[in-house]
């Protein structure tokens, strides 16, 4: 391929693009258009089986690759994603319905973590051990596991391509990719650079199918050695069993109901826009998206306000009109968001601003207008359950302790947002946290190098992003030797 069109009906399987083995094809839609915009294959079964028997055959190779060979190749795909970003920020976009500089942004983002790995592929060590006397000697080294199923969900596919497989691949494992079949196209376009970059044909596998074919037939696969899994908390225990089945190590990165907590001294001017892009951004649909506004009493009217003048400014529409945000990427994503528009003014929340599920100018399209619910109770199902859309629920609270608990009374444990001009209350609060990470005056990790990309609860548990990413691809072999006497010539 001259360019990067990806080839209709197909999937990558042992660096060859083939059809589904029976033929079979999945629509790709434009979520602001409902059209269909591409076919890619239907993998079943045997599909799996094809790509899982091409990634073990390429296995050994590619593990006693030297590491910094590995890096070299990590290097030029990450060199490639950036001469293509315009054209994998498109296809990003369009299928996930991101406004067209979210998609770039995304592409960036998924160069900057392949580029991280490349430069970390020859620097994963072991350690020597201390020993009793000195006749003997001890060492412990990462080896890779061999064949890893990655699969992940539609919001930032490249990117969690990226987090996924680079680290996988720079600690010498190979790859089985199952993208959601809601968006896989970026992903795709990502492997062909990949190929272009020179990962041998098997190392680096990417099949498309529906959770229940596809993703069964992966996490249930009897040759797979690795399961990293990306997706919803209920996905996420069906592929922990079909992970015992085989007894298969299982990496869980899983659902959020990340709050922001706003104490009455934070800096407003550094909130409230923080807070507008963290529900707005993709559509609310990230996993770390902050869903819940909790807010000290004293200042709740006028943040409320504040807040929701931003999500009514806030300007809806096609990826290639590059608004603030657009469509949501589904019709089950839309039909799923209404329904908690439906039920949140019953069970007793204040709409304050958005509750539409459309504009009339965009009629086609899976849209829904910023919303923001005041008055939300710990007990209704917007503030506890993962909406994965832009809808805002507002609580208010007096007093650090107030604070704390409705910071952890979710079942979630992904990231929480601390708001204050207080370092002392900030770290105490950041300790108290029931998540895997913590943002003080600032949404997510912005301004960290390699930031892990912790879970807690039922958000999962994972040691992804960063260097910790890489010891979660390998596993450690402890060696003992016991130096023997040289018989004397
Ligand atoms: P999902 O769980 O429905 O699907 C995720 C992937 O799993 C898809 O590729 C799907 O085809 C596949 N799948 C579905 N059923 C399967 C099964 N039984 N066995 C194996 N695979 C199966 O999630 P989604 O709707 O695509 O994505 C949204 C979810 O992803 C949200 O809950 C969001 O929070 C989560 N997410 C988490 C993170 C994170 O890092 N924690 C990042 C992004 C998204």
């Amino acid at each position: 391929m001259a360019d990067l069109d990806i080839p209709t009906a197909r999937q990558l399987v042992d660096g060859d693009w083939t059809p589904a083995a029976d033929g079979g094809e999945l629509p790709v839609l434009d979520p602001a258009t409902r059209e269909t915009i591409q076919s890619v294959a239907r993998a079943r079964a045997v599909d799996v089986d094809h790509a899982v028997a091409a990634a073990r055959r390429a296995a050994p190779g590619w593990a006693t690759t030297s590491p910094s060979e590995r890096g070299a190749i990590l290097s030029r795909w990450a060199a490639l994603i950036g001469e293509h970003v315009e054209e994998l920020a498109a296809y990003e976009a369009r299928d996930v319905g991101k406004p067209r500089s979210g998609g770039r942004l995304n592409m960036y983002i998924a160069q900057g973590i392949v580029d991280y790995f490349a430069g970390a592929a020859d620097k994963l060590t072991g350690v020597t051990l201390p020993t009793r006397t000195p006749d003997y000697f001890g060492y412990t080294r990462p080896e890779p596991y061999g064949v890893c199923a990655v699969i992940i969900p539609w919001n930032v596919p490249a990117v969690l391509t990226a987090a996924n497989v680079a680290p996988a691949l720079a600690a010498g494992n190979t790859v089985v990719l199952k993208p959601s079949e809601v968006a896989p196209l970026s992903p795709f376009a990502l492997a062909e650079l990949g190929r272009r970059a020179g990962l041998p044909p098997g190392v680096l596998n990417v099949v498309t199918g529906l959770g229940p074919e596809a993703g069964v037939a992966l996490t249930g696969h009897a040759d797979i050695d690795h399961i990293s899994f990306v997706g919803s908390t209920v996905t996420g225990r069906s592929v922990m069993r079909a992970a015992a089945q085989h007894l298969v190590p299982v990496k869980l990165e899983l659902g959020g109901k990340s709050p922001n907590v706003v104490f009455a001294d934070a800096d407003l001017d550094a909130a409230i826009p923080a807070i507008i892009a963290s529900i707005t951004e993709n559509a609310g649909q990230n996993c770390y998206a902050g869903s819940r506004l909790l807010v000290e009493e004293s200042i709740r009217a006028e943040v409320v306000e504040r807040v929701a003048a931003g999500m009514a400014a806030i300007r809806t529409g096609p990826w290639d009109q590059d608004l603030d945000m657009g469509p949501l990427v589904s019709q089950a994503q839309y039909e799923r968001v209404r329904g908690f528009l439906a039920e949140a003014p019953a069970a007793g929340a204040r709409l304050v601003v958005g509750g539409e599920p459309a504009t009339a100018a965009f009629d086609d399209g899976w849209y829904v207008a910023p919303t923001v619910f005041d008055q939300v109770d710990s007990d209704m199902r917007l503030a506890r359950e993962e909406v994965f859309g832009p809808v805002l629920a507002v609580q208010g609270f007096r007093g650090v302790d107030e604070a704390v608990a409705l910071m952890n009374g979710t079942d979630f444990g992904l990231l929480a947002c601390i708001w204050t001009t207080d370092v002392s209350r900030a770290l105490r609060v950041a300790g108290q946290a029931r998540a895997g990470q913590v943002a003080v005056n600032q949404f997510h990790d912005a301004g960290v190098i390699g930031f892990p990309f912790n879970m807690q609860k039922e958000s999962g548990f994972s040691r992804g992003g960063g260097y910790a990413a890489l010891r979660e691809y390998t596993q450690e072999k402890a060696v003992a030797v016991r130096l023997l006497d040289r018989p004397s010539a």
